[in-house]
């Protein structure tokens, strides 16, 4: 697809960072690029039109997570970093390609919009590699749905790129069977 050849002509390995055996793959020139960046925006438009609620992680996801909700004219929830958002937290710890991590989301953010009785969720990251943050992200959002009273929802999810040989995607199925993955 063009969503795929523009995010090829934009991305870049790196071997061995951010440690020793690690393949890095690079994903920032693309947000240089206006027109290979919306090339892919405007195919999660059409893909994810009946979105209501875009979530995004922490850093590079928030940049994703920010232009599609633009295009969708919805909303964006942040799942940030332990410690970097203020009030009551939820949050969950997870381990991941090089190393362990905490992400948190604020209890009561989905009180800030009118919210339809099934309520689609887009979850955007960049890279999905072994899953982790993915799933440790689909957790949280699901548990401040539960706290926030909300019972009917489907989560969608989408990434710029995967690498393939750490089965991400597999990891996510096989823990959630009404969770989508979108990689271009
Ligand atoms: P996972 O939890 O799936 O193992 O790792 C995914 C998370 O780590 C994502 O938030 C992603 O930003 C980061 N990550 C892991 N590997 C890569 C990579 O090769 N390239 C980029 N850009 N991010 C990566």
């Amino acid at each position: 697809s063009s969503a795929e050849q523009a995010v090829v002509r934009r991305s870049k390995v790196f071997n061995d960072f951010p440690s020793k055996g690690v393949s890095f793959l690079d994903i920032t020139p693309l947000f240089l690029n206006y027109q290979d960046f919306d090339v892919l925006l405007s195919y999660w438009q059409q893909k994810f039109q009946d979105v209501e609620l875009v979530v995004g992680l922490e850093a590079r996801g928030f940049i994703l997570a920010t232009a599609i909700a633009q295009k969708l004219q919805k909303g964006v929830v942040l799942l940030r970093k332990k410690g970097k958002l203020p009030g009551t937290v939820l949050s969950e710890t997870y381990s991941k390609e090089y190393g362990k991590d905490e992400f948190e989301i604020q209890e009561d953010i989905f009180s800030h919009a009118p919210l339809p009785k099934n309520l689609h969720i887009l979850v955007v990251d960049d890279v999905l590699a072994t899953g982790g943050t993915l799933c440790a992200s689909i957790e949280l959002v699901k548990k401040a749905l539960a706290k926030n009273n909300i019972k009917q929802y489907k989560i969608s999810t989408c990434v710029v790129s995967s690498i393939k040989c750490l089965s991400g995607k597999e990891k996510i199925y096989e823990k959630y069977n009404d969770v989508s993955i979108d990689v271009i």
